[in-house]
């Protein structure tokens, strides 16, 4: 039987058995991938991942392996930087399988799929085109071309980094309640590139200073204009925690704020726990100025670092939101449920507001909502959108707000 071609073009199968290395190859060439790379553990693996050039698009590992096995290949992927899409095929028993995935995600790598051999055609179809497996291709072609600080200083110069806006909404009514601020760069010649890529260009040559302002500009002017039409947004903006280094960055943003004639209970200030700040005390001093001022102040990518738990007693957040890999799939995954309710049941207690990211099947909205989840964002409700577009789109989604309430 042939069927359209899946994709992509190149695979890579680490799997101790030649049988079943045999097996997958089979599976892909039927699938249409062309070039088929393999070894036998870990280690071969990765010598290969970095030999190869272009890399593949796609590695399928075992779990058991003699040399390196699967958990151990995974973070030596996420230690040197393999940015692959990954999908673990084991013969082991489902929540084996399952700690591994959530494992990968943990480690910030994209674990398209954990599946149970015998590999079956239509699973990894299904995981290479799904919306993050194609996200994640587009990504990865873009990643090949060169950007770099002076690139990356050009376009602030000439205004390329400009920003779109995604919804969070009420988690038992659908009702809009602020929006997130996400950065965004066309370059003339290359196209869109991601926020992955340039933000930590940015962060690494003194340039996130600059472009945050600029982000906060423009977002802070758009809040404006919104109250201007009568919508009261707040909105969310995404803060290095490096920037929280720097002693006057509160009053810097204050004066921002009284610039745009906004209010700081409108502005929340995204900060992902993952990232150390070495200067602490000095971080600490900013987030409570922060804080005294009236700014909400929300700990971003929550469950991807470490930590967690002092952070949240020394720093008086006011929201948690909680990563994207603990709500993809969390439906079919009981361990992913124990981590959200529990997360949830703890911000719940602390008066912290919870926000849900990446929500893209009602599925899990429902399960957010029986857990008791205040705001949900993802692309149920609405991908980033260019600021004009809001107040359009609004008037479009109050039919589908109404199919979301409880
Ligand atoms: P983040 O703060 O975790 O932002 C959420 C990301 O999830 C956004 O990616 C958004 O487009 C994506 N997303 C939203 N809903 C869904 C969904 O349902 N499914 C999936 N798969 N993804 C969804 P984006 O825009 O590519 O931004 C990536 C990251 O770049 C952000 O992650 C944030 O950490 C960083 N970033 C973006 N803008 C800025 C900025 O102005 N300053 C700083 N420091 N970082 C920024
Ligand atoms: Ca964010
Ligand atoms: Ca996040």
């Amino acid at each position: 039987m042939t069927a359209a071609p899946v994709g992509i073009g190149s695979v890579l199968i680490v799997d101790d058995s030649h049988v079943q290395r045999s097996y997958a190859l089979s599976i892909c060439r039927e699938l249409g991938i062309e070039k088929l790379h393999e070894a036998s553990n870990g280690r071969e693996a990765l010598a290969l991942l970095t030999a190869l050039s272009p890399r593949p698009e796609l590695v399928i590992v075992d779990l058991e392996m003699p040399t390196m096995d699967g958990p151990e290949f995974l973070v030596k992927l996420q230690e040197r930087g393999f940015d692959i899409p990954v999908i673990v095929a084991s013969s082991r028993e489902r929540a084996l399988i399952d700690t591994v995935r959530e494992m990968g995600g943990v480690l910030g790598l994209h674990v398209l799929a954990a599946v149970q051999k015998p590999l079956q055609a239509d699973v990894l179809r299904q995981a290479i085109q799904s919306a993050e497996g194609r996200e994640l291709r587009r990504s990865a072609q873009r990643a090949e071309l060169a950007i770099d600080a002076a690139a990356l200083s050009d376009a602030l110069e000439r205004n390329e980094i400009y920003v779109h806006y995604q919804p969070k909404a009420d988690i038992r009514t659908g009702i809009v309640r602020g929006v997130e601020a996400l950065a965004r760069w066309t370059h003339p010649t290359l196209g869109p590139i991601p926020p992955d890529q340039f933000i930590p260009v940015a962060e690494r040559n003194q340039l996130i200073h600059r472009l945050t302002i600029d982000v906060m500009n423009q977002a802070m002017l758009q809040s404006s204009a919104w109250r201007a039409r009568g919508l009261h947004l707040p909105v969310a903006i995404n803060l290095s925690p490096m920037l929280l280094e720097r002693s006057d960055l509160a009053l810097e943003i204050a004066s921002l704020q009284q610039c745009h004639g906004l209010t700081p209970d409108q502005i929340v200030i995204e900060i992902t726990e993952s990232s150390l700040v070495t200067r602490v005390g000095t971080a600490l001093s900013v987030l409570a100025q922060l804080r005294l001022r009236g700014f909400g102040l929300s700990i971003d990518d929550y469950g991807t670092g470490f930590s967690s738990m002092q952070q949240l007693a020394r720093i008086p957040f006011t929201e948690l939101k909680i990563d994207r890999s603990f709500v993809r799939g969390a439906p079919e995954r009981d361990s992913l449920q124990v981590i959200l309710r529990s997360a949830i049941e703890m911000a719940n207690r602390l008066g912290l507001v919870t926000v849900a990211e990446g929500v893209e099947t009602l599925q899990e909205w429902r399960m957010l909502q029986e857990f008791g989840c205040t705001l949900g964002q993802g692309w149920l409700i609405a991908r980033p959108m260019p600021g004009d577009d809001l107040i359009g789109w609004m008037k479009q989604y109050r039919v589908q707000a109404a199919q979301l309430r409880a």
